[in-house]
């Protein structure tokens, strides 16, 4: 395959004409978007980017992203995406973190920010407002010439920040070598979008996230139109599956979650939808028979990985998904060229099958490491090998499930308590819709077990029913100490459930 910096020309070169990017009532063309990636890269040499500079980016999902990304690319420049639902004083950090030589954004964002972080030893272009300031309009101005300059596999073509479910997001340095590497050796666009090119692929996941800037490269790596969303909305999802082209799309597990409802509540069929991936979370049972039901047309895949690895090491494929299957709840098998082991997170060696460790992983579309920490790069990239901080366990056909992360276990009187095993069950309980399990500190155990659920309407269950529908299912050690409900979970926009805010409600901050 292609390194990024040349899809999209190669794919303007082969197929001019196909539209390969469509965004609030916009078509583009390849043709148009290899086009446009020029100017893009034009106006960014325009602003002083070089090779090697970072270009802080806090929008929705504009389409202008794609062409920023692939203009970028061919000046081997590096795009930073950033989570613009972070508060602004959260997103300073990450821009003083990133050092980027130039910063485009959303004006209503930017406006929100503090004045130091509005204003740094950078540029701040604002994107669709008109004006001098206007990045869009820069861009236009330009003409399409291709830059002269020949990237290469080292190159970094972007520096993701982690979700920031278990402490602030770190900074993640991929070059094109790991796009590369997930494009030749995981062949996890055959995977993802196996068919024709007349699908589209629906595209409503943050540009931030991996999963978002990996579904979009897998969409123009197969030839297929992207619908570009700006933002998640559940029913112009469901409104997007009422047209006559079959969609493709990933989601993750809580994405998935509501756009049911609201096809529930608008009486309209999720039939179009042909191919569905998923992952960045555990999928619960219950909602995966549900997906299965309310989308009987859709191939199922699950992607278990993180941005640090570019994305996907383990893959559950469809037929792996049918009812009755065991490994349906797992998180599949490796990606082709990807080694997974499970290994003792203290001694480091590999534990026996069956027994829960840690996962580890080594590919090539590994991370170079996190920017500017050297500590925490070797913390988790050690002889090669990249240490997830996830528990999981492989059973005697090679099948991986994911049990929990580490850090968020539970040791009550000295016994491993895996919140997840507890969420899994809980999530079959009738009277409830959501829930998280959390361990809160007890001075005889250590620690002991805190259940958080949202009740389902109407339902009336109390923390006796709660523990009780437990019972006989767990070993009592694993029962709950207590059950607090809540209107809602506190989720980051990666659909994970900030298990730090529900600790800080116990610690009372
Ligand atoms: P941070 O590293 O900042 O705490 P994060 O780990 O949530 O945040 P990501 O890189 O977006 O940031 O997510 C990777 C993690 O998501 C994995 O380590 C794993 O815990 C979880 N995950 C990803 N895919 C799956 C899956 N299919 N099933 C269960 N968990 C998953
Ligand atoms: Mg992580």
């Amino acid at each position: 395959p292609p390194i990024i910096a040349d899809l999209v020309r190669l794919q303007a070169n082969a197929r001019p004409d196909k539209i390969g990017l469509s965004f609030e009532g916009r078509d583009f063309t390849y043709a148009q978007m290899n086009e446009r990636s020029n100017r893009a890269a034009q106006a960014l040499i325009s602003l002083g980017v070089k090779s090697g500079d970072r270009i802080g980016w806090l929008a929705r999902n504009v389409s202008t992203f794609w062409d920023v990304l692939f203009g970028a690319a061919k000046i081997g420049a590096v795009v930073t995406p950033i989570n613009w639902r972070l508060a602004p004083p959260e997103v300073a950090q990450i821009l003083e973190d990133a050092q980027p030589a130039l910063f485009v954004g959303e004006k209503m964002f930017v406006d929100a920010l503090p004045d130091n972080a509005r204003r740094g030893d950078y540029r701040t272009m604002l994107l669709e407002e008109g004006g001098d300031n206007c990045f869009d309009t820069l861009i236009d101005e330009q003409d399409a010439t291709e830059p002269d300059y020949q990237a290469s596999t080292d190159d970094v073509l972007i520096q993701l920040y982690t979700s920031g479910t278990t402490g602030l997001p770190k900074g993640v340095v991929l070059p094109n070598r790991c796009y590369h590497a997930v494009g030749e050796a995981g062949r996890v666009a055959d995977i993802v979008l196996p068919r024709t090119d007349d699908e589209a692929a629906l595209h409503a996941l943050p540009h931030f996230h991996v999963a978002g800037v990996n579904f979009g490269l897998m969409a123009i790596a197969r030839s297929m139109r992207i619908i570009q969303h700006r933002q998640f909305d559940p029913a112009a999802i469901v409104k997007e599956a009422q047209g006559a082209v079959p969609l493709n799309s990933f989601f993750v597990p809580a994405m998935i979650m509501m756009i049911m409802e609201a096809a529930k509540a608008m009486e309209l069929s999720l039939a179009r939808f042909v191919g569905i991936s998923y992952g960045a979370a555990p999928m619960p049972e219950p909602l995966l028979d549900a997906t299965m039901k309310a989308m009987p047309n859709a191939i199922l895949t699950q992607f278990y990985g993180m941005t640090e690895t570019t994305g996907g090491v383990t893959v559950l494929d469809h037929d792996d998904h049918a009812p009755g299957k065991k490994q349906r709840v797992s998180a599949g098998k490796p990606l082709p060229a990807c080694a997974v082991k499970i290994c003792d997170p203290i001694s480091g060696e590999e534990v026996a099958q069956g027994q829960t460790g840690e996962v580890v992983a080594r590919a090539d579309f590994i991370m170079d490491g996190y920017w500017n920490k050297p500590d925490a790069t070797s913390e988790v990239l050690r002889d090669g090998w990249y240490w997830s901080g996830d528990a999981g366990y492989k059973d005697e056909n090679g099948f991986v499930y994911i049990v929990d992360r580490i850090k968020d276990m539970i040791i009550s009187g000295g016994e491993n308590i895996y919140p997840a095993e507890l969420e899994g069950i809980l999530a079959r309980c009738p009277g409830i819709a959501d829930v998280a399990v959390i361990g809160i500190p007890d001075e005889k155990w250590g620690e002991c077990v805190k259940v958080y659920a949202v009740k389902r309407v109407g339902a009336e269950i109390d923390e006796e029913g709660v523990i009780g529908f437990l019972k006989g299912k767990v070993a009592d050690f694993k029962l709950p100490k207590s059950v607090a409900f809540i209107d809602m979970l506190p989720r980051n926009p990666s659909g994970k459930i900030l298990k730090t805010e529900l600790r800080k409600r116990e610690s009372g901050g």
